[in-house]
């Protein structure tokens, strides 16, 4: 453990240097300078329609590339940042930088299609949100029905009078908002109701079990059976096997992301994707 710290950092041996606290530690603050240093960057990832693969629109995913760790995952530090304000200052960052490449695919002669962004509620929360996502859409000229924000359920309930407040104010002004993860959280179905997503995002936990036959496979259909008579647009998401895939055009899932269809890629793949939409 002692040689991942650098020199400066040096210090005398201690248990706790094997610690998780040790780690988050290390991670923090490595969070912290890659925001000065710019080790951030973006891939975004494909949904299509299900049955004629036209692309539909895209997930932001942010990556992170340390100069000696190499990529760390988002499962890693997303959690991590959650607990800081660091949360905020990465949320705005994915926000500014979705839109401006907006602007350039526009820029590009190329048709766009909407973007999700994947935003932590605590980021939601903060004063002034609405504000300042109406700021960067205006200050890209992006309109705002081309984003999407993606909200965990575990995430909403919490604080969730103040949330839906936000949230309608910005579906007031045309941006749109998805339930990531469904069936993972508490999946009250009172939030359906009370929240108004446009969109159910199926975890990726059901969907690679859905062809297993068991009781995963009986929530899946139910999902969907729910997400149609609601009127919600539904996203089957993990999808990699020929299997799931059939099960979902069985099930009528008019959404897919996975593998299957690609895997998160770089802004230039993208702009392929959007000359030539259906993939
Ligand atoms: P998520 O929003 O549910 O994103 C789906 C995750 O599944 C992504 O992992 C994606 O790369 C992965 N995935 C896509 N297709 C497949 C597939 O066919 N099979 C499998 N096994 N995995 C697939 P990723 O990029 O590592 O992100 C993990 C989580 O980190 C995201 O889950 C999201 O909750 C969070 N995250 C990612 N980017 C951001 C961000 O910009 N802001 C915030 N607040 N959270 C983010
Ligand atoms: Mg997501
Ligand atoms: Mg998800
Ligand atoms: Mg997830």
């Amino acid at each position: 453990r002692a040689k991942e710290v650098g020199r400066s950092d040096w210090q005398l041996y201690s248990p706790l240097m094997d610690s998780e606290t040790y780690k988050s530690y290390h991670l923090e603050k490595g969070l912290r300078n890659a925001l000065l240093q710019d080790e951030f960057f973006i891939e975004y990832q494909p949904k299509v329609h299900t049955n004629s693969r036209e692309i539909d629109s895209i997930e932001a995913l942010i990556r992170w590339n340390h100069p000696e760790w190499g990529r760390v995952s988002p499962e890693d530090f997303i959690p991590l940042a959650e607990e800081t304000h660091l949360i905020i200052e990465l949320g705005d960052w994915v926000i500014q930088h979705v839109c401006k490449q907006l602007q350039q695919w526009k820029n590009q002669g190329l048709q766009i299609v909407p973007v999700s962004i994947n935003v932590s509620s605590k980021h939601l929360l903060k004063s002034g949100f609405v504000e300042h996502v109406q700021q960067t859409l205006a200050h890209y000229n992006i309109d705002p029905s081309f984003i999407e924000f993606e909200v965990t359920e575990s995430s909403i309930i919490q604080y969730e009078e103040h949330v839906k407040k936000v949230m309608d104010e910005l579906k007031k002004i045309g941006v749109t908002f998805a339930l990531d993860d469904f069936g993972t959280g508490f999946s009250s179905l009172s939030h359906l109701k009370d929240f108004e997503f446009n969109t159910l995002k199926i975890d990726k936990t059901f969907i690679q079990h859905a062809t297993d036959k068991g009781k995963q496979q009986a929530i899946t259909k139910s999902i969907l059976y729910l997400a149609h008579a609601l009127n919600m647009k539904v996203i089957a998401e993990g999808v990699e096997t020929k299997e799931q895939l059939a099960f979902l055009q069985k099930h009528e899932c008019s959404f897919i992301q996975g593998y299957i269809v690609s895997q998160p890629a770089a802004p230039q793949k993208i702009a392929e994707y959007l000359k030539k939409p259906f993939l």
